[in-house]
């Protein structure tokens, strides 16, 4: 399949849609999910078109997961989580619903289940207010 130029995440990159940013540098974006599985849900996603890990390129690879090792660090200092899942789909066969590459950070604690994939919107207050947080760690 195509790259398609106008999923939700390249628009993110481009500026034309909205996001609760965390981080960006030169190669990449992490921003809050709004359908999150958990509180502090994050996104990873590089700035090159790819769908799928197998479309990307070893340097945008490299600097994707620098962002998520940097990004889940202040994710778990700032909800105060004992575990942090990184997952990342390929492919709608494993659950990929957005086709440009993203990983998804998600804190977890023993005993409390995920909310489903993508499935309910949190509160946007709520969201804004958690990104500075995120945000201000990473500064
Ligand atoms: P995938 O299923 O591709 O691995 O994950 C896509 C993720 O993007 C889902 O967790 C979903 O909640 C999230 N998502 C879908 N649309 C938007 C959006 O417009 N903004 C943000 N920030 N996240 C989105």
């Amino acid at each position: 399949m195509a790259y398609d130029p106008n999923n939700i995440f390249a628009k993110i990159i481009r500026g034309e849609a909205p996001c609760f940013k965390v981080y960006e540098d030169n190669s990449t974006i992490a921003f809050l999910d709004i359908m999150p599985q958990a509180e502090g849900h994050t996104l990873v996603i590089p700035k090159e078109r790819a769908e799928t890990i197998f479309d990307l390129s070893p340097d945008s690879a490299a600097a994707l997961i620098t962002t998520t090792q940097k990004v889940a660090a202040a994710v778990k200092q700032v909800t105060k989580s004992p575990g942090i899942l990184l997952a990342q789909l390929n492919g709608a066969a494993a659950g990929q619903s957005v086709f440009h590459i993203h990983f998804h950070i998600i804190p977890r604690s023993s005993g409390i289940d995920l909310n489903l994939h993508a499935r309910d919107k949190a509160d946007f207050d709520k969201l804004k207010s958690l990104a500075a947080k995120i945000s201000a760690t990473l500064q």
